[in-house]
């Protein structure tokens, strides 16, 4: 899994949180979001990572760039291990890894205008100001479709599509090399979606950017996607080439989750056959011992009640943890 490219290198991430209410108020007691993760990144690659709601995607990239506090593990970024450094410490560091939001309507300040919003991390690392700033902030928008006369104007003022762009250029104020999207693109019209996908790639391109893809299905993640992450119950459980992934997917679960993706061909559909799981996600309180997937998988044997499969690289970089390989 390490590689001499890569920028970021994650190894055996943690993050648990506490919580004390109810009848656990005595007790300490871990929703356990992201339980033991490992996975690096190359340059100017994009990883994908998917996953049902709650399995720990957003968890691991707000970790990942040390909005969260990791409870275990390694953060090596650029050769350096940033998971414990104080908050004076990483502040070189946030320059460089910034983050997407997944709601461009709650993300932007109502009260400030696009400028303020845009220029607000050039203020906080002291970059620029005055008429550097300003120009800093007309480029910014033209390099986001929108106009230097957008600057002024506020949030509610714009459509969706318009308020991620806005969003993205808050990004790319400071000039980082890691972005961490987080759902970009799922609060969108699917109209708008292909666009912000396509700057985000003409982006990328243009200004050597690295990305983690958070997306919750893996329609979305496809053509971004250099590899492709899958998480269930706060653990990875297939890693892969996108194209891979898309050809061989070899984790029940990653199966699944592809039969959902719908086929515009009827002869196509009827042959990819839709896989329905059924029972419940487990709690992340208290994980079930063995394969976390098994109370949903149609293939489940002793086995994995009793020990948990670990992720093994297969050969090419495809990497599974079921004990089925
Ligand atoms: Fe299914 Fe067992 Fe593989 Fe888990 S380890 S995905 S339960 S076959």
């Amino acid at each position: 899994m390490e590689d001499k490219k890569a920028l970021l290198e994650v190894k055996g991430l943690k993050k648990y949180f506490e919580i004390r209410k109810g009848l656990l108020a005595n007790k300490k007691t871990y929703v356990k979001a992201v339980d033991d993760v490992s996975f690096a990144i190359n340059k100017g690659e994009t990883l994908g990572l998917v996953g049902e709601s709650g399995c720990g995607k957003t968890t691991t990239g707000r970790t990942v760039i040390k909005l969260y506090e990791p409870t275990a593990g390694q953060i090596i970024y650029n050769g350096q291990d940033i998971a414990k450094l104080s908050p004076s410490q990483i502040l070189p560091y946030r320059r460089k890894m910034q983050m997407i939001f997944q709601d461009p309507y709650a993300s932007l300040d109502a009260r400030m205008t696009v400028g303020d919003i845009i220029g607000e991390s050039l203020d906080i690392h002291g970059l620029m100001r005055g008429k550097e700033r300003a120009e800093r902030i007309h480029y910014l928008l033209s390099k986001v479709g929108l106009n230097r006369d957008h600057a002024s104007r506020y949030p509610h003022e714009f459509s969706g599509g318009q308020r991620q762009r806005i969003g993205i250029a808050r990004a790319l104020a400071v000039e980082p090399e890691f972005i961490v999207c987080d759902e970009p693109i799922s609060a969108l019209d699917v109209s708008i979606q292909a666009q912000v996908v396509n700057m985000l790639e003409d982006l990328q391109d243009d200004l050597g950017l690295t990305y983690l893809f958070i997306a919750h299905d893996l329609s979305m993640v496809k053509h971004i996607s250099t590899r492709i992450g899958v998480m269930y119950l706060g653990k990875m459980v297939e890693l892969a080439s996108s194209n891979e992934l898309y050809k061989k997917p070899l984790h029940p679960y990653t199966q699944a989750l592809l039969s959902a993706i719908p086929v515009p061909d009827p002869d196509m559909s009827a042959a990819n056959k839709r896989i329905m799981l059924e029972g419940e996600t487990p709690s992340p309180i208290d994980p079930p011992p063995g394969c976390r997937f098994k109370g949903r998988c149609r293939y489940a044997k002793p086995i994995c009640s009793e020990s948990e499969p670990e992720l093994k690289d297969l050969g090419g970089g495809h990497c599974v943890a079921c004990h089925l390989f």
